[in-house]
C-alpha cells in the first residue's frame, strides 16, 4: 500500500518530469526559429501598429499571441549593415558593412564573422534562407557559402536594375548560388518564398529548423500578386502588406498544422524604416509609385535617418507557452539583440568575436527590464546619435523626411539635438538648451564609443 506521506513527493517529482517534457528554455529540444525579415517595413504600417487602412489580420494576431515591441531597432536605417548587424549580433562598422553594398560590388560580409545561420548549424539545425539577402552577391559570400543550406530570392534589392540602378548585372532569382530566372517576374517574389518557407517546414522535422525568410517588399519598386492587387483599402503599398500579411498567417497554419507551433519561436520585424524619401532615380518610369506610403506613423524621419522613423520598427514575437500572449514592452532592445537571445536560446556556440547584442529573453517571458542601457545610431562610418534609456543626443544634419542618404551632399548645417524619448518619442521638441548636462553626458559617451569602433562624428 502506498505510504500517504510519499504522495506529495511522487506527485512532485511527476509534474518536474511532466514540465521537462515539454519543449522549454534550455533542455534538449532547441526551438525552430522562423526570422521574418521585411524590407523597407515602417514602424506604422500595420494594423496592430495602428495603419488606419491597411489590414493585417494575421499580424494583429500574432501580437495578440505574443510580444509586441514599440522601442525596438535596427542597427541601421538602410538595407545592407542592418542585416550585417542582425546576422553577426554586432554594430555594422564592427562586422564591415557601415553602408549598402551595390549589384557590382565585389566581397561582403567578412569572411571571419560568424552569421546566425553559421552559429546555428554547428549545434545541428537546418537552415534555409529566403528572399533578399545584400550581404554578397559574390562566390563567398553567398547564403549558401554562409551558412544556409538552401537558398531562394534575390542578392540584393528588387530596384538594383536599370532604370533605377546603372548596372550591367542583371536582377536573377537565385536558387542556391545558381540564377534560375533572368527577368524576374516580382509579382510573384513574395508567394514564391513563402511557398518556399512552407516546403522546407513540411519537410525538415528530423532536426530544429532556422528559416530566414527575407521578403524583397515593400522595397521599391512595389509589386504584389494578381490575388492581391487592388484588393487594399491602402492602395498599392497596402496590398503589398497585406500580401505579407497573408503569408505571415499562411507560415503560422503550417507549424501549427504540423504540430510545431509550441516549439517554434517565430519573429517579424523590418530592416529599417519606410523609403518615403526617395531620389529622383525612383520617379523615372511606372510601375513605381510615385505615392509610395510606406508610414513611420507618428515617428520623426524615414529610411536613412537617425531620427527614430529610421531605426524603430514593428518587432512582434510568438512563441506559445514561453511568450505570454498580449504584452506590448516598451522596453529598449535590437535586432543584434535577437541574434544574441537565439544563441542562448538554442545552445549556440558563443561568439567568436564580442556581441554588441544581450540575451533579451526575460523581457520577453518575463516582462523583466531591458538589459540593455544604451543604443548607437550609426550613419555609414558617422556616429550620428545616442539613446540611453530616456535621453537621444544627436549630431547631425536636420535630414528631414524628404532628404535621403543619397542625396545628402555633406554640406548641410550640423546640428545638436536633445529629445526625451521618454515623453517626447516623436523628437517634437528639441530640449538641449534646458539640459546641457544630459547633452554633456551623451557627447561623451558618444565621443567614447566613437574611438572604440573607429566611428567619424560630426560634431
Ligand atoms: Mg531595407
Amino acid at each position: 500500500m502506498l505510504n500517504n506521506k510519499l504522495l506529495p513527493f511522487i506527485l512532485l517529482f511527476a509534474s518536474i518530469s511532466l514540465i521537462h517534457a515539454q519543449p522549454a528554455i534550455g533542455d534538449n529540444t532547441p526551438p525552430n526559429i522562423v526570422l521574418i525579415f521585411i524590407d523597407d517595413l515602417g514602424y506604422g504600417d500595420l494594423g496592430c501598429y495602428g495603419h488606419p487602412t491597411i489590414r493585417t489580420p494575421h499580424l494583429d494576431q500574432m501580437a495578440r499571441e505574443g510580444i509586441k515591441l514599440t522601442s525596438f531597432y535596427v542597427a541601421a536605417s538602410v538595407c545592407t549593415p542592418s542585416r550585417a548587424a542582425l546576422m553577426t549580433g554586432r554594430y555594422p562598422l564592427k562586422a564591415g558593412l557601415p553602408g549598402n553594398l551595390g549589384p557590382d560590388s565585389e566581397g561582403g560580409l567578412p569572411q571571419d564573422e560568424r552569421t546566425l545561420a553559421e552559429a546555428l548549424k554547428e549545434v545541428g539545425y537546418r537552415t534555409a534562407a529566403y528572399g533578399k539577402w545584400h550581404l554578397g552577391a559574390v562566390p563567398g559570400y553567398m547564403p549558401t557559402d554562409r551558412g544556409f543550406d538552401e537558398y531562394l530570392g534575390l542578392l540584393y534589392s528588387n530596384d538594383m536594375m536599370p532604370p533605377w540602378v546603372n548596372t550591367e548585372r542583371p536582377l536573377q532569382l537565385y536558387r542556391n548560388d545558381q540564377p534560375i530566372e533572368q527577368e524576374v517576374d516580382q509579382t510573384t517574389l513574395t508567394q514564391q518564398y513563402t511557398d518556399a518557407a512552407i516546403g522546407f517546414i513540411q519537410s525538415n522535422q528530423q532536426k530544429p529548423f532556422f528559416i530566414y525568410l527575407a521578403h524583397s517588399m515593400p522595397h521599391l519598386p512595389i509589386y504584389a500578386s494578381s490575388d492581391f492587387q487592388g484588393r487594399s483599402a491602402g492602395g498599392d503599398y497596402g496590398d503589398v502588406i497585406e500580401e505579407i500579411d497573408s503569408s505571415v498567417g499562411q507560415i503560422a497554419e503550417v507549424l501549427e498544422a504540423e504540430g510545431l507551433a509550441e516549439n517554434t519561436l517565430t519573429i517579424f520585424t523590418s530592416d529599417n524604416g519606410p523609403w518615403r524619401n526617395m531620389p529622383e532615380r525612383m520617379y523615372t518610369t511606372d510601375p513605381v509609385e510615385q505615392w509610395h506610403g510606406g508610414s513611420t506613423g507618428p515617428l520623426a524621419g524615414a529610411k536613412g535617418t537617425s531620427y527614430e522613423g529610421g531605426f524603430r520598427v514593428p518587432a512582434l514575437l510568438r512563441w506559445p507557452g514561453q511568450i505570454p500572449a498580449a504584452q506590448v514592452s516598451p522596453e529598449m532592445c535590437t535586432s543584434m539583440d535577437l541574434h544574441a537571445t537565439i544563441l542562448n536560446l538554442t545552445g549556440a556556440k558563443s561568439a567568436p568575436k564580442t556581441l554588441d547584442g544581450v540575451d533579451i529573453l526575460p523581457l520577453l517571458t518575463q516582462q523583466a527590464e531591458s538589459p540593455r542601457d544604451d543604443f548607437y545610431y550609426f550613419s555609414g562610418e558617422y556616429l550620428d546619435a545616442v539613446r540611453d534609456n530616456r535621453w537621444k543626443l544627436r549630431i547631425a544634419a536636420k535630414a528631414d523626411d524628404w532628404i535621403s542618404h543619397e542625396t545628402i551632399t555633406g554640406d548641410e548645417p550640423i546640428i545638436t539635438e536633445l529629445f526625451d524619448l521618454r515623453n517626447d518619442p516623436f523628437e517634437q521638441f528639441n530640449l538641449g538648451q534646458h539640459y546641457p548636462e544630459h547633452v554633456s553626458r551623451l557627447l561623451m559617451k558618444m565621443r567614447q564609443f566613437a574611438e572604440e569602433v573607429g566611428a567619424k562624428l560630426r560634431e
